[in-house]
């Protein structure tokens, strides 16, 4: 228990806190950085470093930007939190839904600082959509439901975020097709990522005014940068000359993009932090590592069907010449690939086709569930293998004694699994509750999956192509498959390591643990401030009422995520 009582920090004057500002670099990773550094191209990062406190952050598992800012801002783990991926599996259905800011358990680092009297500041957060009402302004992150970008009811004040945008525009505008890779798009892409960081500086910038002038200086600034990690998706071979996806002949816009955007994001925290004041505390912190994707892509479900735990329906192809789920897919891919995208929208709202019915559709058609044991979502994003049990799942035939039993069939026949040459596909295949702990645990596959690297570089988990009769768990990408895409992942993956940067005055009396994890962020934020960081006042907190998107803004989310690559 705390033994401050919970409503004193509001009320009760007190001295001024010393300020923090974090910059958040989406994906950031010290390999980057290190390269960059003696170049003299990232001038800023490198004098923090040098004068401050710098490790490697842990990422979650699995390491991707929902579950990862999740514990970044609350400082539980996803167990506690319940955010494991951008799609959640439906209890008892094969079903999908998109998970949002309400479905999170647990008081916001920003709550928390309010709560002590602190007004804040967040720009671009992943998963704090719908906005949480706040002191100061919180502007969601690009998985907002808009479709321009980022508007007004993406902010928790829309008055103040209209001010703001009519000044220095809006803070995310859409201008970067990222689904629609003809030739020329990565020059263009370059270009544009660096715009906008641009655009997100100067929208920073205006907002750090605007709070002063409103007499409200934000004690704690949290500015999130995603082009730190589209850049490393779609350029990491164009960096890296030992890619195995490395194209010789790329131009030289496309080599310099990675570091090019790390320059610019360079920049741009030595702006942000001089306006802030460089006597506050500054961290620059990611919530994931990046590197390179090998040339191999695997097939969880077929891998399933090999060891006879998944069967299909009317044989491979699932019932024929177009099953349900190739129907659903050839829907989808039709109208966001041959349409122009408002009018695929519009289709799609007219149809009332929603978003996660298709990819409920995509990812678990064509399965026969009576001789099905095990089955996949194959997503990238949260490899795991769920459990047919019956009672549970709507068509189970697992019986419950026998749980563990095909649970244990399931992990052999992960970690039996192999590359050509012999070396694993999985590092880890464990049960969930190995894995995770707290109130949300049955939110998480029932074996939960990690990769492992080919050679050093990441294979990519894509959804078995069922069309094909001789279709194999692994498959080896043509030369012409190598950027990414549908069906071959994309050519930069995440990694658990991400970066911690601390500077400032206050840097060095900072408790750091070692090694340090995601989960640390808040309580050592909060401790800094001068804020109680029990967890124990965090955990019981229900933090909001839950609101689930409609069909419409899963559209949205759905295709930005889709633009990004993150769903197929
Ligand atoms: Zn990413």
């Amino acid at each position: 228990m705390s033994t401050r009582p919970p409503t004193a920090g509001a009320s009760r004057p007190r001295a001024a806190r010393r300020p923090i500002l974090v910059l958040g670099l989406d994906g950031a990773t010290f390999e980057v950085i290190d390269r960059l550094s003696p170049t003299g191209r990232l001038p800023n990062l490198t004098a923090w470093r040098a004068a401050g406190r710098s490790c490697p952050l842990l990422s979650t598992r699995p390491p991707m930007s929902f579950p990862a800012w999740s514990t970044f801002m609350s400082g539980l783990g996803p167990g506690r939190h319940g955010i494991f991926d951008f799609t959640q599996k439906v209890p008892g259905a094969y079903r999908i839904e998109f998970a949002n800011a309400t479905h999170r358990s647990g008081a916001s680092l920003f709550a928390r600082a309010n709560g002590a009297g602190s007004p804040i500041l967040c720009l671009g957060m992943p998963a704090t959509f719908p906005p949480e009402p706040v002191d100061g302004l919180l502007v969601s992150g690009f998985d907002s439901p808009v479709s321009t970008g980022t508007d007004a009811s993406s902010a928790s004040d829309p008055v103040l975020y209209r001010e703001i945008a009519d000044r220095v525009g809006p803070w995310m505008a859409p201008d970067l097709d990222e689904a629609a890779h003809d030739d020329g798009w990565h020059e263009r892409a370059a270009g544009r990522l660096l715009a906008r960081i641009d655009r997100k500086t100067a929208f920073a910038l205006e907002a750090l005014r605007a709070l002063r002038d409103r007499g409200k200086p934000p004690e704690l600034a949290v500015v999130v940068f995603s082009e730190s990690d589209t850049v490393c998706h779609h350029f990491w071979r164009d960096h890296d000359p030992n890619s195995p996806r490395h194209d010789p002949s790329a131009s030289a816009v496309r080599r310099d993009a990675v570091s090019a955007v790390y320059e610019r994001l360079d920049a741009a925290c030595g702006e942000i932090r001089e306006a802030f004041g460089e006597d506050a505390l500054c961290v620059v912190a990611s919530d994931h590592g990046a590197g390179g994707a090998a040339k191999r892509v695997v097939h969880l479900a077929a891998r399933l069907a090999e060891c006879g735990l998944l069967s299909r329906s009317g044989g491979r192809n699932g019932g024929g010449f177009l099953g349900f789920d190739a129907l659903a897919r050839a829907t989808r891919d039709t109208a966001l690939r041959v349409l122009p995208p408002r009018v695929a929208q519009h289709i799609f709202r007219r149809a009332r086709f929603a978003a996660a019915r298709l990819e409920s559709a995509a990812r678990f058609g064509g399965i026969d569930w009576s001789r099905t044991a095990a089955f996949s979502e194959e997503v990238n994003t949260q490899p795991g293998v769920w459990l047919n049990v019956r009672g549970r799942e709507a068509d189970g035939c697992v019986a419950a004694d026998d749980y563990e039993r095909v649970r244990d069939d399931v992990i052999a026949a992960l970690r039996e699994w192999t590359l050509p040459g012999g070396a694993p596909v999985v590092a880890r295949a464990r049960r969930r509750e190995e894995v995770y702990d707290g109130p949300h645990v049955d939110r998480a596959p029932d074996v939960v999956v990690e990769l492992a690297l080919d050679d050093g570089y990441g294979l990519s988990l894509v959804g078995t192509p069922w069309s094909d009769p001789d279709v194999a768990s692994v498959r080896t990408l043509g030369d012409d498959e190598l950027a990414g895409g549908r069906g071959r992942g994309m050519n930069g993956t995440h990694r658990q390591e991400g970066i911690w940067i601390a500077t400032g005055p206050a840097a060095d009396s900072l408790e750091i643990p070692s090694p340090m994890n995601l989960e640390h962020v808040t309580p050592t934020l909060l401790r800094a401030l001068g804020i109680d960081a029990s967890t124990d006042d965090t955990e019981r907190a229900t933090t909001r009422d839950r609101v689930d998107y409609t069909d419409d803004e899963e559209h949205l989310v759905a295709d930005r995520l889709r633009a990004l690559g993150y769903l197929e």
